[in-house]
């Protein structure tokens, strides 16, 4: 006797979602990479290096929550990477549900100081990247008549901080980008929304306190909490976790009514 798929008064099965996650190596990308293999979908790492720890990474995560994934090498500051990118990610799982635009650079100096490279760079990465990965992914999902994009904004994507010029710009582009693809896909089932984190521990983060603590001759506590996350209100950073749990959930059920908008996860940062 052959035995039924789906148990009576089950709901059917559905295939895995696919997710590509850009810049998803380290920090936030990887933690919302994590979040969504959790939920079950089959996940696409990305970086420009193309190790074999980042082979070995993509592995990992699939025998951890028993999905597929893969690691396919990109440069997000060249725009034919990025669109073939989306190309080879849906060639390997037959589409594209999820398209998750993380990879970002920053640049700390004054306007007239910031050497002319770093500005194209932080533009191409942070935000035209983003631009080329949606405009090939549309394609993909408007065939699904459904799908999800999140982009990976700031909290400088709302406010600004001096010497950051080009990270704002591009972060207050993405802020834009993401209203304008909500409105051309509302009809197609596909919501595109940014989340605007605060301070995040990230290695990048991380590695920052020791010349941080130096430099103002603090112990890590009073660094962390009196120059860090001075605009931080909570003191405290963010996870990469929570980043990865608010991603998980603008890709669920429960927020197919969420598109064109911000989601702050910044310790109130924004409120003031
Ligand atoms: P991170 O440096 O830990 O990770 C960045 C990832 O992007 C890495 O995997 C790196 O390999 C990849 N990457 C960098 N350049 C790339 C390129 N040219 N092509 C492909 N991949 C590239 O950084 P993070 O702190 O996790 O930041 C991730 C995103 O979150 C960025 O867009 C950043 O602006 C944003 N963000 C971070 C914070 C924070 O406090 N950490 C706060 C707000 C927003």
């Amino acid at each position: 006797m052959s035995m039924p798929s789906t148990a009576p008064g089950a709901a059917p099965r559905t295939a895995p979602r696919t997710a590509i996650v850009t810049g998803s190596t380290s920090g936030i990308g990887l933690g919302i990479a994590r979040a969504l293999a959790a939920t079950g979908c089959n996940v696409v790492l990305n970086s420009y290096t193309d190790s074999a720890e980042d082979h070995d990474l993509a592995a990992a995560l699939a025998a951890e929550h028993g999905i597929q994934a893969a690691y396919i090498a990109a440069d997000m500051a060249k725009a034919a990477n990025c669109r073939e990118l989306v190309q080879k990610a849906c060639a390997r799982f037959g589409g594209l549900d999820i398209l998750i635009n993380n990879a970002g650079i920053q640049h700390v100096a004054a306007v007239e100081d910031l050497p002319p490279e770093k500005w194209d760079a932080i533009l191409a990465i942070n935000l035209s990247s983003a631009f080329h990965t949606t405009a090939a992914a549309i394609p993909h999902m408007k065939k699904k008549g459904a799908g999800r994009i999140v982009n990976i904004a700031s909290a400088h994507g709302l406010r600004a901080s001096p010497f950051k010029s080009a990270y704002v710009a591009a972060k207050h582009g993405v802020v834009g980008l993401t209203k304008t693809v909500a409105l051309e896909l509302a009809e197609h089932g596909i919501t595109c929304n940014a989340i605007c984190p605060g301070y995040v521990l990230t290695p990048l983060v991380e590695a920052q306190i020791p010349d941080q603590m130096k430099a103002h001759g603090m112990d890590r506590d009073k660094v962390v909490r009196e120059v860090m996350l001075a605009k931080q209100p909570t003191r405290e950073f963010a996870t990469v976790g929570q980043i990865g749990e608010t991603a998980a959930f603008l890709c669920s059920p429960a927020a197919a009514q969420i598109t064109g908008t911000t989601i702050s996860v910044d310790g109130g940062w924004t409120a003031q």
